[in-house]
């Protein structure tokens, strides 16, 4: 039986083909055992007309051998093709992207000599649940999702990643100042989850002067966990600061399977021109290495790497206007220093690991096989939305006034989330899209769906268009939803 591990490859678009051939030449030439399976995705198959952009063969390929090594993939623009990345890795579970942002200033530029940093980005849950409405002709909205299970396997994982690879410090960032239910549960895991690892020092930033540090400082940081959006725009960011997007390579783990793949895009701007730096896919077929225990040839790769940059042999992204060399001469350079080892860097070396969350950690019960919550869940009221470009909020909620009872009295009016009524300011800009909050009135012991499908009825009844409601729930007595700004 052949030792050689089959490993899923996707070339991808763009640029794609060409830096996954320069990886392979070079993972082959350094005796990875490893044979690949090809399979065809992306933008390909979406103008052949599959709108998901991955045909049934390529799930099957992915389930047999379960790592991936993926090149950049073009999302088609318009048209309604969902990016078959986020398709990837929900499908397969992939919840922990993995970002190491390292500068080498050695031999690439940077103004920060001294970057080390990891970014673990939740991948599976916030706006990228992908669930988006128009809900008027004038406001759309977009579903932000955070739960409690998502929240804590990636955090989770960060301490263990920090533990593993001998790192001292994991920090969270969020915005949890203003999404104080969703960026607030996501801060409150992390408080939790950071009281099971007392040898690790922990901070929190919100966001915005968290990113403004890593521009700044980014030597400060070790390991950084966050949530979805946040951690997409944050790594690139970062990767750009070590030099080049082109450097980075990212590992997409989940409990069965992992992807790897360059952090940036398919760089059509530059596809077919075979200038493009193979360097970033080449730090994903590292970790990949790594993951399925070759961790021998990811470090003579990694330092045939080093060497080759050290030796001044750079392609254009890096050069920066200097003497550059292509893809393929790049990559021919590597090979030729396949061996050697770095004198102006220490030479890396690298242990197995088996990365994927089963085989790093033992994800708590509160994660797998969770029990059903202990919780006591009561109804407060209901948000009704209610589409109209007709009325001012004082008309609208005086007849709401009429509507409500005896089961709800009718709490606020907010026009994107600002009070308009009652004692609304006539300055405040609205649209025509409002939440009117009917909180279950002070005689009424208890209310249920019935009382809120009567509440709907009247509502329609008095000539209002709604277009969807929110049940507001108190669990174990604590509040479910947030105050309207002004309430
Ligand atoms: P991009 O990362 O492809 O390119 C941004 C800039 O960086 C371009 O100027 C490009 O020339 C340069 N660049 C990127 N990689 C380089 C490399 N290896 N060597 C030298 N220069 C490099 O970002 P974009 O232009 O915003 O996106 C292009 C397409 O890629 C879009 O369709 C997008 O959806 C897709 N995309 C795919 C992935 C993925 O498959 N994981 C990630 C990001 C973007």
């Amino acid at each position: 039986m052949s030792d050689k591990r089959t490993i899923t490859i996707a070339r991808g678009d763009g640029i794609g083909p060409e830096i996954m051939d320069a990886t392979l030449k070079i993972l082959e030439h350094a005796g990875a055992k490893i044979e690949p399976e090809f399979i065809d995705i992306g933008e390909k198959v979406y103008l052949n007309g599959n709108t998901s952009g991955i045909p049934d063969t390529a799930w099957d390929s992915l389930r047999r051998n379960k790592v991936f090594l993926k090149g950049p993939i073009t999302t088609p623009q318009g048209g309604g093709y969902k990016s078959l990345n986020v398709t990837i890795r929900k499908t397969l579970g992939l919840f922990a992207n993995v970002r190491p942002n390292i500068s080498y200033a050695q031999f690439i530029k940077t103004k920060h000599p001294n970057m080390d940093l990891v970014i673990i980005r939740e991948n599976e849950e916030d706006l990228y649940a992908g669930i988006e409405h128009q809900q008027t002709p004038e406001v759309v909205q977009c579903l932000k999702l955070i739960t409690r299970p998502g929240s804590e396997k990636i955090i989770r994982y960060a301490f263990e990643y920090a533990k593993k690879n001998n790192r001292k410090k994991v920090t969270c960032f969020t915005k949890d100042n203003i999404m104080k239910l969703t960026d607030g549960l996501f801060h409150n895991v992390f408080k939790d989850v950071a009281k099971e690892y007392p040898d690790i020092e922990t901070e929190h930033w919100i966001i915005d002067i968290g990113m403004a540090k890593i521009a700044d400082t980014p030597q400060d940081f070790d390991v950084i966990v966050m949530p979805n959006l946040y951690g997409d725009i944050a790594s690139d960011v970062a990767a750009q600061i070590t030099g080049s997007v082109g450097l980075a390579g990212s590992a997409n783990i989940g409990d069965q399977f992992a992807l790897f793949e360059a952090i940036h895009g398919s760089a059509p701007d530059i596809a077919g021109k075979m200038i493009a730096n193979p360097s970033g896919l080449l730090h994903g077929a590292i970790m990949m290495l790594v993951h399925i225990g070759q961790a021998d040839v990811a470090a003579t790769i990694h330092n045939a790497w080093f060497k080759t940059l050290e030796d001044g042999v750079h392609t254009g992204d890096i050069a920066k206007g200097g003497a550059s060399v292509g893809t393929n001469e790049f990559a021919e350079a590597i090979i030729a220093r396949l061996g050697q080892l770095p004198t102006t860097v220490t030479p890396i070396e690298y242990k197995s690991t088996n990365n994927t969350a089963e085989g790093t950690f033992a994800l708590s019960p509160a994660v797998k096989d969770r029990p059903k919550p202990d919780v006591v869940r009561s109804l407060d009221g209901v948000d009704v939305f209610l589409f109209n470009n007709e009325q001012t909020p004082e008309e609208i909620g005086q007849k709401l006034e009429v509507v409500a009872g005896p089961e709800f009295s009718l709490a606020v009016i907010t026009n994107r989330g600002v009070k308009v009524y009652p004692n609304g300011f006539p300055e405040t800009f609205t649209t025509d899209h409002w939440r009117c909050r009917f909180q279950i009135a002070k005689e009424q012991k208890a209310v249920g769906h019935s009382d809120i499908i009567s509440l709907l009825s009247r509502i329609e009844e008095a000539g209002f268009d709604f277009i969807k409601t929110e049940n507001l729930y108190r669990f174990n007595e604590e509040l479910g939803y947030s105050l309207g700004q002004g309430q």
